[in-house]
């Protein structure tokens, strides 16, 4: 056996060790976890092949701009030099002593380097995995996006281990995953083939010991968890060092605020906590209701006062929930990079969902607008958000979705240099990565996107993408993005 096979079945044999022997993958049916494991061998082989050549990589960007998330300006005439994986300098631009002569000279004249971008929702195994798509065939999407890192918010955990593992092993087509606990849930849980019941809080304990050994990165509360399991898994959870997503049902906002929750995820976590009761039964009411309301300033007070990310995913209410219908979601030209199987199970995921929600077309602009209108108070309120996505459901692209979201956040009142900020360093924070990712500085790693458009002046720069750098490797768009696979 070949060096490079033994160390690949090495990888797989520890992706399956400590949960489910091969064989009980191959009867539930992951299939996304088998084809990780069949595109690691592949992977392990070039990345050991590249390992053999001599000392780090040196590339220098010359003469860009810089976006600079924690003043929110764009610096002029910056030099970024990179070594290997990380940013060893930003400097002024005027030859460099001491790099080595055979460095990488990127031009970046006119041009403008942002932090690589963040996707702070994702799910690399759910919906994928009914609609017959392996996580891999999606990898490739977010790096061509300038997406250089995302946060899985709920996955069945080992397949979403593969998948992470398989990014790690390949840098060159893959972002950064950092993987989650599955939706922690009521029984049933609501999406059975990536959530997990606890019906006891004395239970969270055993439940997070055996999670921990897969080291998620955030624990993610579900729709069907109540107060007294929801609190003992925020408390359990800080306990260990770990924060904890909330995707808000029984368990209300007000309350899991009280007990300490990290970041609210959807609008809806938000949104669905502020509606007086007088006016709940009310037809049409959402889309009407008044943010001026007590409960809503109380609820926005304490999000800014305990700092409580929020992540409106206004991404996916459009071109899902809401408006799935209208051209602007339903006929976007991102949908066109998706694998064909993805695309064609989106309409019956649709249908499966009760997608459209919300009555009329007109009902359903105005309760859209109204979660916009949420998201630019929560803004200016100083709530900090996050941008996340929700892809891959129904018309949310891997990757291509964060632009959308951005031009949402940019529409619902956030400047662009905002919404950069909390693509970048509030996403890095909330996992914890803000040491070395989510700013352009040295010592942190060299996850960086250069634009030929300012996106300050407009945001929809931020697809005119030249090339991606992830950990110093430099990708271009245009040969990560393929002709959509059957
Ligand atoms: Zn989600």
């Amino acid at each position: 056996m070949r060096v490079i096979d033994a160390a690949a079945l090495l990888l797989f044999a520890m992706a399956v060790r400590r949960s489910a022997p091969l064989g009980w993958l191959v009867r539930a049916g992951h299939r996304t976890t088998l084809w990780c494991a069949a595109v690691i061998l592949a992977c392990t082989g070039s990345v050991i092949a590249a390992g053999a050549g001599p000392g780090p990589r040196c590339v220098m960007i010359e003469n860009c701009s810089i976006f600079d998330p924690v003043s929110e300006t764009m610096h002029a005439r910056r030099t970024i030099v990179i070594q290997g994986e990380r940013i060893a300098a930003v400097v002024p631009p005027a030859p460099q002593p001491g790099l080595p002569e055979d460095a990488t000279r990127i031009d970046g004249t006119g041009r403008y380097a942002l932090p690589g971008l963040i996707d702070a929702h994702v799910h690399l195994v759910h919906v994928l995995d009914l609609a017959g798509v392996p996580g891999d065939e999606v990898l490739p999407l977010y790096l061509a996006a300038g997406i250089t890192s995302v946060r899985s918010a709920g996955d069945h955990i080992v397949a979403a281990t593969l998948v992470a593992r398989l990014a790690a092993a390949c840098p060159a087509s893959s972002p950064r995953v950092f993987i989650c606990s599955p939706l922690l849930d009521a029984e049933p849980p609501i999406h059975p083939n990536v959530g997990r019941a606890i019906t006891d809080p004395d239970h969270v304990p055993a439940v997070l010991d055996e999670l921990q050994a897969w080291s998620p990165t955030t624990i993610k509360i579900y729709a069907g968890t109540g107060r007294a399991v929801g609190r003992a898994i925020i408390q359990e959870s800080h306990r260990r060092g770990l924060p904890v997503a909330a995707h808000l049902g029984i368990y209300t906002a007000q309350d899991a605020v009280a007990d300490g929750v990290d970041s609210l995820e959807h609008i809806w976590s938000v949104f669905n906590y502020i509606i007086p009761p007088d006016v709940a039964g009310q037809p049409g009411h959402r889309g009407q209701l008044d943010l001026t309301n007590p409960l809503c300033e109380s609820l926005v007070a304490e999000l800014v006062r305990q700092q409580v990310y929020v992540n409106p995913t206004l991404v996916v209410f459009r071109n899902m929930i809401l408006l799935p219908d209208e051209p602007a979601a339903r006929d976007h030209v991102d949908n066109t990079y998706v694998p064909r199987r993805l695309r064609e199970f989106w309409p019956l995921y649709l249908q499966r969902t009760n997608c459209p929600q919300g009555g009329s077309l007109a009902d359903r602009q105005r309760e859209f607008a109204k979660y916009q209108e949420l998201t630019g108070k929560l803004y200016r309120a100083g709530v900090p958000l996050l941008v996340g996505t929700d892809a891959p459901e129904p018309q949310v692209t891997p990757g291509f979705a964060l632009h959308q979201e951005l031009e949402l956040l940019v529409a619902s009142g956030l400047p662009p240099a905002a919404a950069l900020r909390a693509a970048t360093l509030h996403n890095a924070t909330v996992l914890r990565q803000q040491d070395q990712l989510g700013s352009i500085a040295a010592g942190k790693l060299a996850d960086i996107v250069l634009l030929s458009a300012n996106p300050l002046e407009d945001i929809r720069h931020t697809r005119h993408i030249e090339l991606v750098i992830r950990g110093g490797q430099v990708c271009r768009p245009s040969e990560l993005l393929h002709p959509a696979s059957p």
